[in-house]
C-alpha cells in the first residue's frame, strides 16, 4: 500500500507506537528491537492508550496527542488494550479504529514449522477479512424497559461494499484463489443479508477468484473439520471476531495471531491477542504474534526485504525448538526476551520450508464518500412499529391498542414479544417479558402513513401505554424493508 507514509527529515518513516495495557509494552518492545536489528529506516513516535489514560478521567480512552501522532504518522503498531469493565467508558480499541475508519481487520493464519498442532500437516494458510466498525460493535445500546436490554445491529450496503471489495483486492494482491463471505443471512435477512447480497453483486466483477457464500456456523464447523478448504473469508465484525480467534487456536494459539486494522487513511497493526493481564512483566509470553504484525506493517510501509528478512528468522527460530511457554510447556520454554534475542541472531537465514507470497501492492477500493449511499425511485412508509413497556398480557395489550387506534387511519395487526407473535393468539406457548412491539398497518393500503398519523396513534397509546421507541415501517422499490414476526403473516 505504502500511501501517506510521513517521513523525517532524516529520511525515516515515522511509526506512531502504542505499547498498551499488561503484556503490550513486553510484545511492542520485542517487535521494535527486531525491526531495528534489521536497519531499516523506521522512526518511532510513541504515544498512550487505554488503561493509562482511563485512569486519567478521558472516557474515551484515547487521548488528543495520540490522534495528532495518528494523524500525521497515519501507521501505527499498537500492543493490546485492557477495556474496563464498566460503563461509562468505550473501548479503546473500537474508538481507535472508529476514529480512524479503519474498516477492514485483516487476520491471518498460517501453519508454522515447529508449532504442532491437531491440524499440522494439513497446510492451514488462510485470511479472516473482518468489517471491523459497524455491526453489534458500534456498541448502541439502550435499556428499554429496566429488564430488557437492546443492541442495534447496523450493518449498511456502503459499509459492506467497502469489506467485500477489501476482500477480494486483498485476496488479488496476495494471490488469493477463493473467497467464502461467511453470514447468518438464514435468520437476519436484512442485516447479514445485506453482506450476501453485496458479497454475490460485486463478486462477478472479480472472476479470477472462486467465491462462495457460507452460512457462519457451518464455517465455524468446517473450520475445525477442514480448515484447509478456506482461503480468504469475509465477514460482520462479531462473527469475525470469534472467528478468528477460533482460526488462531488452528495454528498454535493467540501468541500466533497477527491481525492489520485498514482503512483508507490510516493502518494499525496489531497483535490479536489482548493484554494478558496474569502474564505481565513475567518474560513469558510470546511476542510472535507481534512481530508476524510488525512483518504485515513493513509490507504495508514497502520494506518488503526487511520484512521477509524478520518471517525467514522466526521461522528458522521455531525449526530450531526455541519456543516460549505457551507452546514449549513449563520445561523447556524460552523467555519473551530470550526468544527475541534468538530471532535477532537469524535475521539474514533462510528457512527452507516456508514460501513466501508474491506481495502486490493492495489496491485499497474506491468507494464513494456520500453518506447517502443508496437510491431508490420510490419509497413508502406503510405502518409503524411502537415498542411499548407493559407488565399486562397480550390479549389485554391487543385490545386496548385496537381501541386506541379506532379513530385513526391504522389499525393493529399484531402485537409481538421477542419476536414472536402472541396477538391474535397463534397457539404457541410463548413466555413473555415485559417489552412488546404493537404493528400497525393503514386501513387503506394503497395510501401512505403520515408522520401526523403517527403522532396521533402514538399520543392515543401513551395515554394507557409506557413506549420506549417507535420505527416506521417503509418499502423501498416495493421492498419491504422490515422483517415479520414468528407466526406472523
Ligand atoms: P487475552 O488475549 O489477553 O488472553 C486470552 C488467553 O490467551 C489467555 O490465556 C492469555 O494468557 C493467552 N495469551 C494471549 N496472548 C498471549 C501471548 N502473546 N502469549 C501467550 N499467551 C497469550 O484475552 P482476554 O483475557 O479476554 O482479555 C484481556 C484484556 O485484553 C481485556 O481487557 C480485553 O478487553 C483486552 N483485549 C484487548 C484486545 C486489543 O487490544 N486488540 C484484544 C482482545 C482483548
Amino acid at each position: 500500500m505504502a500511501t501517506n507514509v510521513f517521513t523525517t527529515p532524516a529520511g525515516k518513516k515515522l511509526v506512531t507506537v502504542i505499547p498498551g495495557d499488561g503484556i503490550g509494552p513486553e510484545v511492542v518492545e520485542s517487535a521494535q528491537r527486531i525491526i531495528e536489528a534489521t536497519g531499516v529506516p523506521i522512526a518511532w513516535e510513541e504515544r498512550h492508550a487505554g488503561a493509562s489514560i482511563f485512569k486519567r478521567g478521558l472516557p474515551s480512552g484515547v487521548p488528543p496527542e495520540t490522534i495528532e501522532s495518528i494523524r500525521k504518522t497515519r501507521v501505527v503498531l499498537k500492543g493490546p488494550l485492557e477495556t474496563p469493565v464498566g460503563f461509562g467508558e468505550k473501548s479503546a480499541n473500537v474508538t481507535l479504529r472508529k476514529l480512524f475508519e479503519t474498516y477492514a481487520n485483516i487476520r491471518p493464519v498460517r501453519e508454522l514449522p515447529g508449532v504442532k498442532t491437531r491440524y499440522s500437516g494439513e497446510g492451514i494458510d488462510l485470511v479472516v477479512v473482518r468489517e471491523n466498525v459497524e455491526d453489534l460493535y458500534a456498541g448502541i445500546e439502550h435499556m428499554q424497559t429496566p429488564g430488557v436490554a437492546q443492541c442495534l445491529k447496523l450493518i449498511s450496503r456502503k459499509g459492506c461494499e467497502k469489506i467485500v471489495r477489501l476482500g477480494f483486492e486483498f485476496a488479488r494482491s496476495e494471490g488469493r484463489q477463493r473467497v467464502h463471505c461467511a453470514t447468518k443471512s438464514n435468520i437476519m435477512k436484512l442485516t447479514e443479508g445485506m453482506l450476501k447480497r453485496t458479497f454475490e453483486a460485486i463478486a462477478p466483477e472479480y472472476p479470477d477468484i472462486e467465491s462462495n457464500h457460507i452460512i457462519i456456523d457451518n464455517c465455524a464447523h468446517q473450520l475445525v473439520k477442514n480448515p484447509a478448504q478456506f482461503d480468504v473469508i469475509i465477514t460482520t465484525n462479531m462473527n469475525g471476531d470469534i472467528i478468528s480467534d477460533l482460526t488462531s487456536g488452528l495454528v498454535g494459539g493467540l501468541g500466533f495471531a497477527p491481525s492489520a486494522n485498514l482503512g483508507s487513511e490510516v493502518a494499525i497493526y496489531e497483535a490479536v491477542h489482548g493484554s494478558a493481564p496474569k502474564y505481565t512483566g513475567k518474560d513469558v509470553i510470546n511476542p510472535t504474534a507481534v512481530i508476524l504484525t510488525a512483518v504485515m506493517m513493513l509490507r504495508h510501509l514497502g520494506e518488503f526485504d526487511a520484512a521477509e528478512r524478520i518471517e525467514h528468522a522466526v521461522l528458522v527460530t521455531l525449526e530450531s525448538g526455541i519456543r516460549t511457554r505457551d507452546i514449549a510447556g513449563d520445561t523447556g520454554a524460552t523467555g519473551t526476551r530470550a526468544y527475541t534475542d534468538a530471532i535477532i541472531g537469524n535475521l539474514g537465514k533462510r528457512s527452507s520450508t516456508w514460501s513466501v507470497r508474491e506481495y502486490r501492492p493492495l489496491h485499497l477500493p474506491e468507494v464513494s464518500t456520500a453518506p447517502d449511499f443508496v437510491h431508490v425511485e420510490e419509497r413508502r412508509v406503510v405502518g409503524v412499529d411502537l415498542f411499548l413497556e407493559s407488565a399486562s398480557d397480550a390479549e389485554s395489550i391487543g385490545h386496548s391498542l385496537e381501541a386506541l387506534a379506532a379513530d385513526t387511519p391504522l389499525q393493529l395487526k399484531m402485537v409481538g414479544n421477542r419476536g414472536t407473535k402472541v396477538y391474535q393468539p397463534t397457539g404457541a406457548i410463548t413466555d413473555v417479558i415485559d417489552q412488546w412491539v404493537a404493528r400497525f398497518v393503514q386501513r387503506d393500503e394503497a395510501g401512505e402513513v403520515s408522520d401526523g398519523t403517527i403522532l396521533t396513534l402514538l399520543s392515543n397509546v401513551a395515554q394507557m401505554h409506557r413506549w420506549s421507541h417507535v420505527e416506521k415501517l417503509q418499502e423501498f422499490d416495493g421492498q419491504q424493508g422490515f422483517t415479520r414476526a414468528q407466526g406472523e403473516d
